[in-house]
Parts: structure tokens; C-alpha cells; sequence
């Protein structure tokens, strides 16, 4: 252990040795589990706040691990992205959400999150236009969540990407707004369609007037530049009724559904 230098302290943490542990264990299984089904998609239903139909849902990652049980993605996307794992799993996502959605008789769109690691390694925009033509999904119907990190590193490549990805016809949302530091400048930079308004924001609705003019403003600002915003983490009737006063576009959140494998057949058919 002391040969490793720099990172030897980790050896004497139990959290750091079970993370080394799940690391190994992952960069081992990603093949294996890719191949046995181990992976599933869930899904959460997001809401039109003004019409109050399900106008789509976001693909959530699992693993259910023959050994460990259920693994929330917290856990192991962190690993996948160290070991770009995130790549080829990353496109299991891809395909499997658009196949998935091309089944959907209401024709919601499906949103699915991408990785930084997949914009510096992925080939990205051709990933997703075969993942479009294999399942048939019109572009349209395809909403691609990335995180500012995306765009902290190399941003000149990143920005070429999210606009081939547009010119395929699929929408970009920034995912976590307000957690991140220079999110007003990215704004700016790229024209994302969508904006979603990160959940430790609208957990304190109604209850912080600092909260309250953040989200406020924040929902202004994105519809004077024309981004529509969705509202993360709403789990209660007041932090709805303040959103829609306030001019949200859209939510998300368990007062609506929580992410599941099965998607309830009503929310299907409407649209
Ligand atoms: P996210 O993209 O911000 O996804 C929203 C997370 O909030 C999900 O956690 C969801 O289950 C949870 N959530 C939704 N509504 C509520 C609510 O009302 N209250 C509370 N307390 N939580 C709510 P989950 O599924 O554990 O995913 C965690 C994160 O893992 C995601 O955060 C996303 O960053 C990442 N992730 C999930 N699937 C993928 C994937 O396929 N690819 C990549 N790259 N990342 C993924
Ligand atoms: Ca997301
Ligand atoms: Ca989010
Ligand atoms: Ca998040």
C-alpha cells in the first residue's frame, strides 16, 4: 500500500477502500453485466405545468447487480466516467432509451443524460444519429441533458458537438441549473433549449424568500432568451402552485411519479 505514493491515505479509509473496491469490480463487470441485462432504464414522467399532461420522461440509469443488489447510478456512473466505462455504457443508454421511446403510443419525448467524458470521447453527434436511425425515434423526440461540466472543458470541441447534435433535430437541456459557477455565461454561449432548475433550489419554495426570488428569476430570465425551464425535485402541491405562478414551463418530481421501470399505461396513451 505505501508504494502507491500520494494516494496511500486512501488505504486506510474504509469508504476509500470500498470505493476501490466497486472501481475494480466495476472495470471488471462493465462487459459482463452490458451482456447479461444487468442494466435497466427507468423512468420519470415530466410534467407541462400548464396543461398538467405528461409531455415526457427522463431515462434514469440502475444496475441491478446479480451479488450487490441495486446500484443508484450516484454510485457507479463516478467509477464509469474514471475508467470511460461511461462510453459503450453510455451508448447502451442512448439506444435502449430511443428504442424504448419509439414503443410509446403517446409519442412523449424520452430526455437522456450524457456524460462530459462521452463529449471527449464519444464521437458523440454519430452515437445519437444511430441510436435515431436504429430505433426509428424522430429527432425531435429526443431531449439530451448535460451538466455546465460538459462545458468547462474544452469548449470550442463541446460547442461543435451541441450544435451538430441540434442540427440532427434534438434538443439540449442544461441539467442542474444554479449549482455550478459560471452558469449565466453559459447561457450566453450555448442556445440551450431547455433549462432545468436544480432541486436544492426549489426543495426551500415557500419557505426561503431567497429561494423564491432565485427561482423566480431564474424562470424570467430563461423566458426572455427563450428557454423553456423544468422544475427538478417538486414534491409538493405549494412548490407546484409557486412554479406555475411564476411561469415554469415544466416539472418534475415524486409529487408527479417517481422513476420506475414500468411507465403507468394512462400516462402512455395521454399526450
Ligand atoms: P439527475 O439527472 O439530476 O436526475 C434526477 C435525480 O433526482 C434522479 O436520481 C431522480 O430519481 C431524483 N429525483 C427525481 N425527482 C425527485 C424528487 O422529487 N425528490 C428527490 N429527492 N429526488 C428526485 P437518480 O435516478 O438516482 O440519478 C442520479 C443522477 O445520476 C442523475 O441526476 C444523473 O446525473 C445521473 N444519471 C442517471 N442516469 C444516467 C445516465 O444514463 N447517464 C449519465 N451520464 N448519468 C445518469
Ligand atoms: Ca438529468
Ligand atoms: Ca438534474
Ligand atoms: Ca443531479
Amino acid at each position: 500500500a505505501k508504494a502507491a505514493g500520494r494516494g496511500c491515505f486512501r488505504y486506510y479509509e474504509p469508504e476509500m477502500n470500498a470505493h476501490a473496491q466497486l472501481r475494480r469490480l466495476l472495470q471488471l463487470d462493465l462487459q459482463r453485466a452490458l451482456k447479461a441485462n444487468e442494466f435497466v432504464l427507468h423512468y420519470q414522467p415530466q410534467v407541462d405545468l400548464r396543461t398538467g399532461g405528461v409531455t415526457g420522461f427522463e431515462a434514469l440509469l440502475r444496475w441491478h447487480h446479480p451479488e450487490r443488489g441495486l446500484i443508484t447510478p450516484e454510485r457507479f456512473i463516478p467509477l464509469a466516467e474514471e475508467t470511460r466505462a461511461i462510453v459503450p455504457l453510455g451508448e447502451w443508454v442512448l439506444r435502449q432509451a430511443c428504442a424504448e421511446a419509439s414503443r410509446w403510443p403517446g409519442g412523449q419525448k424520452v430526455a437522456v443524460n450524457l456524460s462530459p467524458i462521452q463529449f471527449a470521447h464519444g464521437h458523440l453527434p454519430s452515437m445519437v444519429a444511430t441510436a435515431l436511425r436504429l430505433s426509428g425515434l424522430a429527432p425531435a423526440r429526443l431531449e439530451l441533458e448535460i451538466t455546465e461540466m460538459v462545458l468547462l472543458s474544452d469548449t470550442e470541441a463541446t460547442l461543435a458537438a451541441l450544435h451538430e447534435l441540434q442540427a440532427l433535430g434534438v434538443s439540449i437541456a442544461l441539467d442542474d441549473f444554479g449549482t455550478g459557477y459560471a452558469s449565466l455565461g453559459y447561457l450566453q454561449r450555448f442556445p440551450f433549449d431547455r433549462v432545468k432548475i436544480d432541486r436544492s433550489f426549489i426543495r426551500r419554495l415557500g419557505h426561503s424568500r431567497e429561494s423564491d426570488a432565485i427561482v423566480r428569476s431564474v424562470i424570467e430570465l430563461c423566458a426572455a432568451i427563450n428557454m423553456a425551464t423544468t422544475a427538478e425535485g417538486v414534491e409538493t402541491e405549494e412548490q407546484c402552485r409557486i412554479l406555475r405562478a411564476g411561469g415554469c414551463t415544466a416539472a418534475q418530481g415524486y409529487l408527479f411519479g417517481r422513476p420506475s421501470a414500468t411507465i403507468d399505461a394512462a400516462a402512455l396513451q395521454q399526450s
